[in-house]
């Protein structure tokens, strides 16, 4: 552990050049909510009482599952669309429309507060996905597109798609608008922009937040498309620069030794991570990486692929995969921005995550997705890498709930036909208990 220290030691003068500034903390605390999204974030943490017995350590799990819509991305969703609002990119009630590409919880997050706050969602996802999602997202009344698995390279890929459907939908309203100006001769009014916005790092750095939008009847009498883009959105990271790391940071009274996350975004190691560090540059960040996705070598080696790991990159994107929400190939801006204060990484099988996931529901009846599984597998691997047995504190995310996965990740017969193996022993061996 000698050498970790070092390791560590070199990871914090690295990443100091990259840090962000923390903001003041905004509790909110009405007796009263106001409707679906006041319920969002404040989720409480709990002490994973199986896993930190049997470790003697504090293994703090974030309820995250307990988001009205079910998992951590609601606070994303509320964030992209408050600050689209913000910018005077979307405006309710006029027939406005939010596209974005997700494999599912993103989609949920968005068509809940959609309805919510006066918009129409369309979501397009893999069709790989679990079914449970697909049913949400219909209830709740969003367009749903399914497209077979793609790289991102690939036009069909479903985040290319969403950017695509909104700029489609951007040209018809124009086109729509123009049609009844000329209609009502006003003809000098069709140089108004397309009606799509693309929403990037640079977008928001450089849209008028200060124009006041609800003055230019034009733009509210018109529908317009958003694409919400939580890849490359900044708004996800701040959602957890500004909620989920706070709250956390309060939550454990500042005492807290790691933060262990997945990423598919990305926005939640990087927010969470980043105020962290800013509050204590000793908090150790670590991510848990499932089968098939590059980040963990992007972390140990600078690379995102290796040859030996072609195989299974391929199988991210082609093929069905049983962890779902986690895992990418390619760098986005939020991941960019958890780069560097990553610390260390752990390759996460799949099999080690239905092990967990089954331990977890015999001792604890906590039903959870397959992310959070991930997730608590690499909190045990980082406390034995450690060493840690006196007490230390490694918080994670419990991603969403296990209720979403009937089909696939909690499907006993979908894991025979898949090859993965159901074993207990697999997280006993972990935690080295007979
Ligand atoms: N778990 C689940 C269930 C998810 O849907 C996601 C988001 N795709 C994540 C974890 C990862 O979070 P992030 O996008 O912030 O990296």
């Amino acid at each position: 552990s000698t050498s970790l220290a070092v390791y560590y030691q070199a990871r914090k003068r690295e990443r100091r050049a990259a840090q962000y500034q923390p903001r003041p903390i905004e509790l909110r605390r009405e007796e009263v909510l106001s409707g679906v999204t006041g319920l969002i974030g404040n989720t409480p943490l709990i002490r994973i009482n199986s896993l930190s017995d049997a470790l003697g350590v504090e293994i703090l799990g974030k309820t995250e599952f307990l988001n009205p819509g079910g998992s951590v991305k609601d606070r994303v969703a509320l964030r992209m669309i408050e600050d689209a609002e913000k910018n005077g990119l979307l405006y309710p009630y006029t027939g406005s429309r939010i596209f974005e590409g997700t494999v599912g919880s993103t989609g949920i997050s968005i068509a809940t507060i959609a309805v919510a706050r006066g918009y129409n969602a369309t979501i397009i996802m893999p069709d790989d996905v679990a079914e449970e999602k697909v049913k949400a997202l219909l209830a709740l009344g969003a367009e749903v597109e399914r497209v077979r698995p793609a790289s991102i390279v690939d036009k069909k890929q479903y985040v290319n798609l969403a950017r695509r459907r909104a700029i489609d939908f951007g040209k018809r309203s124009s086109l729509d608008r123009a049609n009844s100006l000329t209609d009502n001769g006003s003809p000098h009014l069709l140089k108004s922009p397309p009606s799509v916005v693309i929403s990037t790092l640079s977008t928001h750095a450089t849209s008028g937040a200060d124009a006041d939008p609800r003055a230019d009847e034009d733009i509210i009498s018109k529908p317009r498309g958003f694409f919400a883009d939580q890849f490359e959105n900044k708004s996800n990271f701040e959602a957890h620069f500004d909620g989920t790391g706070p709250e956390i940071w309060r939550q454990t009274d500042g005492r807290v030794d790691a933060f262990v996350s997945g990423a598919g975004t990305g926005g939640t190691i990087a927010g969470v991570g980043q105020y962290l560090k800013s509050m204590n540059e000793d908090v150790i960040v670590a991510l848990a990486d499932p089968e098939g996705s590059g980040l963990y070598n992007k972390v140990k080696y600078g690379v995102m692929f290796d040859r030996k790991e072609a195989e299974g990159t391929k199988r991210r994107h082609q093929v069905d995969t049983v962890v779902e929400g986690i895992g990418i190939n390619r760098l986005t801006n939020n991941i960019e921005l958890a780069l560097p204060i990553i610390d260390d990484a752990f390759r996460i099988t799949d099999a080690e995550a239905v092990s967990m996931s089954r331990y977890l529901v015999h001792n604890d009846g906590l039903l959870l997705g397959s992310s959070s599984a991930c997730n608590l597998v690499a909190c045990v691997k980082l406390v034995r890498q450690m060493g840690w047995k006196d007490g230390q504190k490694i918080v994670t995310i419990l991603c969403d709930s296990g209720t979403r996965h009937y089909s696939k990740f909690w499907n006993d017969e979908y894991l025979h036909t898949a090859n993965i193996p159901n074993d207990s022993h697999i997280v006993l061996d972990l935690l080295d208990t007979p």
